[in-house]
Protein backbone atom coordinates (compact mmCIF):
# COMPACT_ATOMS: atom_id res chain seq x y z
CA UNK A 1 0.00 0.00 0.00
CA UNK A 2 1.57 3.96 -1.06
CA UNK A 3 1.60 6.20 1.49
CA UNK A 4 -0.88 8.36 -0.44
CA UNK A 5 -3.90 5.64 0.10
CA UNK A 6 -2.57 4.83 3.52
CA UNK A 7 -2.61 8.87 4.35
CA UNK A 8 -6.35 9.31 2.83
CA UNK A 9 -7.74 5.70 4.57
CA UNK A 10 -6.05 7.16 7.60
CA UNK A 11 -8.38 10.45 7.37
CA UNK A 12 -11.59 8.25 6.11
CA UNK A 13 -11.10 6.31 9.63
CA UNK A 14 -10.17 8.98 11.68
CA UNK A 15 -12.88 11.13 10.36
CA UNK A 16 -15.13 8.30 10.60
CA UNK A 17 -14.24 7.45 13.83
CA UNK A 18 -15.08 10.96 15.25
CA UNK A 19 -18.03 11.03 13.70
CA UNK A 20 -19.30 8.23 15.88
CA UNK A 21 -17.90 9.32 18.66
CA UNK A 22 -20.13 12.44 18.53
CA UNK A 23 -23.11 10.54 17.50
CA UNK A 24 -22.40 7.84 20.16
CA UNK A 25 -25.39 9.86 22.02
CA UNK A 26 -28.36 10.42 19.74
CA UNK A 27 -27.32 7.17 18.45
CA UNK A 28 -27.68 5.07 21.37
CA UNK A 29 -30.64 6.97 22.56
CA UNK A 30 -32.84 5.04 19.79
CA UNK A 31 -31.53 1.81 21.31
CA UNK A 32 -34.33 0.22 23.99
CA UNK A 33 -30.76 -0.16 26.10
CA UNK A 34 -28.62 3.40 25.79
CA UNK A 35 -25.64 2.32 27.71
CA UNK A 36 -25.13 -0.80 26.12
CA UNK A 37 -26.01 1.08 22.55
CA UNK A 38 -23.22 3.77 23.34
CA UNK A 39 -20.96 1.23 24.58
CA UNK A 40 -20.97 -0.45 21.17
CA UNK A 41 -21.43 2.41 19.32
CA UNK A 42 -17.48 3.92 20.88
CA UNK A 43 -16.05 0.73 20.60
CA UNK A 44 -16.52 0.91 17.25
CA UNK A 45 -15.56 4.63 16.74
CA UNK A 46 -12.00 2.82 19.18
CA UNK A 47 -11.45 0.20 16.40
CA UNK A 48 -11.93 2.82 13.24
CA UNK A 49 -9.47 5.37 15.35
CA UNK A 50 -7.21 2.23 15.77
CA UNK A 51 -7.10 1.37 12.35
CA UNK A 52 -6.35 4.56 11.88
CA UNK A 53 -3.29 4.68 13.79
CA UNK A 54 -2.31 1.52 12.22
CA UNK A 55 -2.69 2.80 8.84
CA UNK A 56 -0.34 5.56 9.39
CA UNK A 57 2.26 3.94 11.43
CA UNK A 58 2.82 0.72 8.84
CA UNK A 59 1.94 2.35 5.59
CA UNK A 60 2.51 6.26 5.73
CA UNK A 61 6.07 6.17 5.30
CA UNK A 62 8.38 7.76 2.93
CA UNK A 63 9.26 5.40 0.13
CA UNK A 64 13.06 6.24 0.03
CA UNK A 65 14.31 6.01 3.52
CA UNK A 66 11.27 4.48 5.38
CA UNK A 67 10.80 6.89 7.63
CA UNK A 68 6.96 7.69 9.35
CA UNK A 69 6.08 11.25 7.29
CA UNK A 70 4.31 13.41 9.22
CA UNK A 71 0.77 14.19 8.96
CA UNK A 72 1.07 17.62 8.04
CA UNK A 73 3.41 18.28 5.60
CA UNK A 74 4.93 21.94 6.14
CA UNK A 75 8.42 20.81 4.31
CA UNK A 76 7.86 22.15 0.65
CA UNK A 77 5.21 20.54 -1.55
CA UNK A 78 5.99 16.74 -1.85
CA UNK A 79 9.60 16.78 0.09
CA UNK A 80 10.37 14.08 2.54
CA UNK A 81 10.28 15.80 5.97
CA UNK A 82 13.71 13.89 6.81
CA UNK A 83 15.79 12.69 3.27
CA UNK A 84 14.84 15.61 1.57
CA UNK A 85 13.87 13.22 -1.57
CA UNK A 86 11.05 13.75 -3.64
CA UNK A 87 8.01 12.04 -2.71
CA UNK A 88 6.27 10.40 -6.15
ZN1 LIG B 1 12.59 10.17 3.17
Amino acid sequence: MGYKLAGKLAVALCTCGWALCVASVPLASLFPQPGLARGLVLAAAAVLLLGAVFLWLAFYRCPHCGRLLPLRRDSGPGLCHHCGEKLP
